[in-house]
């Protein structure tokens, strides 16, 4: 295992969709060992998550794991997840209508890409997700609340997106700034909870 470089806001491996993987490419030992990469370096850089085209590798993986990072305390735990080819369908009661106010959380986001800052971002609170594992059985994911928004941030990246490019305008502050000025009961507001 090996930690990678970690690609930075402005570099066009972050803005390419990621290719699907198939079955025989999953089972690579190249693939096996980038998921070994990407696991090892969310740890050492304290993410809750990081996808495949942060280390300049444009495939459709990601890996979430949350447990007492010092970046976001407020997070609930999640078990090590690896996810790939991953998809995302936000659970609306009107899906052509868009979510209503109380079917969206928003957290203030940071990204191991956007080193430093934080912005306010509103999504679906509720996610079904649709993926494999590292050995290629599907896993199915209902998830509600922070949860939901970290998957939707780590799928985000596999199309080219990222968070600055969801963040509420006049919500972006930086790291330290955010720790001055955001309380933490503004830090994640989740509009389902009852
Ligand atoms: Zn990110």
């Amino acid at each position: 295992m090996a930690l990678r470089k970690i690609a930075q806001l402005g570099e066009p491996v972050l803005r390419r969709r990621a290719e699907e993987l198939s079955r025989d490419a999953l089972a690579s030992a190249s693939v096996q060992m980038l998921i070994d990469d990407l696991i090892e370096t969310m740890r050492d850089a304290d993410g809750a998550g990081i996808a495949a085209p942060q280390v300049f590798e444009s495939h459709r993986i990601c890996v979430i794991e949350v447990n007492g990072t010092p970046r976001y305390p407020s997070f609930p735990s999640l078990p090590l997840l690896v996810l790939v080819n991953p998809v995302v369908e936000a659970r609306l009661v009107n899906p052509l209508a868009g979510p209503t106010p109380e079917e969206t959380v928003e957290l203030y986001e940071g990204c191991l890409s956007v080193r430093g800052l934080r912005g306010r971002v509103r999504r679906p609170r509720h996610v079904l997700v649709n993926a494999l594992d590292r050995r290629g059985e599907p896993v199915t994911l209902d998830w509600q609340g922070v949860p939901a928004a970290i998957v939707q941030h780590e799928v985000d990246h596999l199309d080219g997106v990222l968070f600055v490019d969801r963040a509420e305008p006049g919500s972006l502050i930086f790291q330290r700034e955010f720790e001055r000025f955001v309380p933490p009961e503004a830090r994640v507001i989740d509009h389902g909870r009852s």
